[in-house]
């Protein structure tokens, strides 16, 4: 038992000193104070004494069965980012049996020249401690863009390509990949490295040149501003969103709070997330969405019960009128927090008339406790809904009267639309959102809101991507809320277009047969 005292004593020794060296704030110093709980939560370690003590099992077997246990629970949790966390419990019941084995702890002793690094997985621990300048790119047989591989590549900027197949690699083969369109060349001619360099210096360029520029805001060539905003999941976020040249925050994930805890979090701790988030982007709007759970976000403490088809359940706005406390408290720590900054709560997965104004009767209660307890809160924030079930887009002439924006969520409105669940490998290519049906309902809605002076956004993944931006900009939508990392490459975009006619050719793509003529028109501009 004191020889694993000991090796608990040097795994934490370790994660300390990685902490420190990332620096308080990085995602890489969060993850290893994840790791770090773990290490110290009881009921990982009380329950290896345990299994020493009275099953007879030595520290190895005992730290790897623990271990495995963990890991496994996560994984049946039918959540990808819940699953995603296994790794972490695996990463640390490595390292201690590292430790326990007398084994070094660090793994890139033999890495001596830049390389891509090719494995199953990596453990977050790997690669928090990747000697800076050795990683050309990250290649995994294993991993999901949730998982913490993916997080690392793109805090460090490295190209990642995650969950890919590759035949089995003797160290020192040359390889290229090329992070966006996830292909991996292994052994590539001279002629394909010559392509795919020139490729590479293009884009660098490119984003040299968007960076320079990103904290300018983002105006067509006929003077229309487009507001480029950020999509964020928790305070930190918003911190790299500001730096990023974010004007705004299009859509808070307020999920993501929820996440990585046993119960739903209070309304105090609410509180103090918005309040950050919200005092990081001053004068800017940040568009806060109330909880979206269900279909395939399933969260600790929120217990749903079996649902034959998920996506079609209590999700969204459903779950949060079912649940009216949960509703409740989410509302009043965002009403106490908008009053550091410029506030917009946003309903998710509204379907019609009758959700919005339950939406809308809920915020006035919510605004009548907090009268009732004497505190203060925002009183002239905007009030705004997803668009992403179809039935909203067909009546948001209707809608628009009662809200201040509305947000387009192609995510989802292209799996509504188009019947394709959004979790199906299987049916993954028919989920566009070029198709001319979801053009269609998008412009019905900025239509729609035009008549109302009701604005409106995408905060869906099409928000992101630069061959969207005419077509989206045509529509009549102003402001685009993007991954973080899109923010200056989305501004450059927005600079290159002329209003007028993103109008003609969004008027063509809505007359498109299919989606594949709608990417041709778009890919002429
Ligand atoms: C969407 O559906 O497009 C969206 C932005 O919401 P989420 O991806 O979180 O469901
Ligand atoms: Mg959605």
């Amino acid at each position: 038992m004191a020889k694993l005292a000991r090796s608990e004593e040097l795994v934490r020794a370790r994660l300390e000193g990685l902490q420190d060296l990332h620096g308080e704030g990085s995602e890489e110093a969060e993850v290893i104070g994840a790791h770090l709980l773990l290490l110290d939560d009881p009921e990982f370690s009380d329950e290896i004494r345990m299994l020493v003590e009275s099953e007879s099992l030595c520290s190895e077997a005992a730290i790897h069965q623990v271990t495995e246990e963990s890991a496994a629970i996560l994984e049946s949790l039918d959540d990808e980012y819940l699953a995603a966390r296994a790794a972490d419990v695996r990463d640390v019941g490595n390292q201690l049996l590292r430790s326990v084995l007398g084994l070094p702890l660090d793994t890139w002793d033999d890495l001596a020249a830049p390389s891509i690094l090719v494995a199953s997985d990596f453990f977050p621990s790997e690669t928090a401690t990747l000697p800076p300048g050795m990683a050309l790119g990250l290649c995994t047989m294993e991993g999901s863009p949730t998982s913490h591989i993916a997080v690392f590549a793109r805090g460090m900027g490295l190209p990642a390509v995650v969950g890919t197949d590759l035949p089995e690699l003797q160290p020192g083969t040359l390889m290229a990949m090329d992070g966006d369109t996830g292909e991996v060349y292994v052994d590539p001619t001279q002629e394909m490295l010559d392509v795919l360099r020139e490729r590479q210096e293009r884009q660098n360029r490119a984003e040299e040149k968007a960076a320079e520029r990103t904290h300018e805001p983002a105006v067509t060539l006929d003077g229309i501003h487009i507001e480029v905003a950020a999509n964020i999941g928790s305070d930190e976020d918003a911190r790299r969103a500001v730096e990023r040249g974010a004007e705004g925050v299009g859509l808070f994930r307020t999920e993501f709070l929820f996440l990585d805890r046993t119960r739903p979090i209070s309304e105090d701790e609410q509180y103090e997330a918005y309040r950050s988030v919200l005092s990081a982007f001053g004068d800017h709007l940040v568009v806060v969405r109330t909880l979206d759970v269900g279909g395939d976000k399933q969260v600790p403490g929120i217990e749903i019960g079996e649902e034959l088809n998920p996506f079609l359940g209590l999700r969204g706005i459903r779950l949060t009128l079912a649940r009216p406390e949960l509703m409740r408290t989410q509302l009043r720590a965002l009403l106490r927090a908008g009053t550091a900054g410029q506030l917009a709560i946003m309903a998710p997965m509204v379907a019609g008339l009758a959700d919005l104004m339950d939406f809308r009767t809920a915020l006035e209660e919510a605004e009548r406790s907090l009268a009732g307890d004497g505190l203060e809160y925002a009183t002239g924030y905007q009030v705004g809904i997803m668009i992403e079930v179809p039935s909203a887009a067909l009546v948001a002439a209707r809608l628009a009267r009662h809200v201040d924006f509305f947000s387009i969520g192609t995510n989802d409105l292209t799996q509504y639309t188009l019947a394709v669940d959004r979790t199906n490998r299987e049916v993954a290519g028919r989920a566009d959102a070029f198709d001319p049906a979801v053009l269609r309902l998008i412009a019905e809605t900025a239509s729609a809101a035009g008549s109302s002076g009701c604005w409106v956004g995408v905060c869906g993944a099409m928000a992101g991507d630069p061959l969207a931006v005419p077509v989206l900009i045509g529509l009549g939508v102003t402001e685009l809320s993007v991954a973080i990392p899109s923010v200056p490459t989305i501004k450059e975009r927005v600079r290159e277009l002329d209003r007028e006619a993103c109008r003609t050719l969004a008027n063509r793509c809505l007359g498109a047969a299919d989606s594949s003529e709608v990417r041709m028109l778009l890919n002429t501009v």
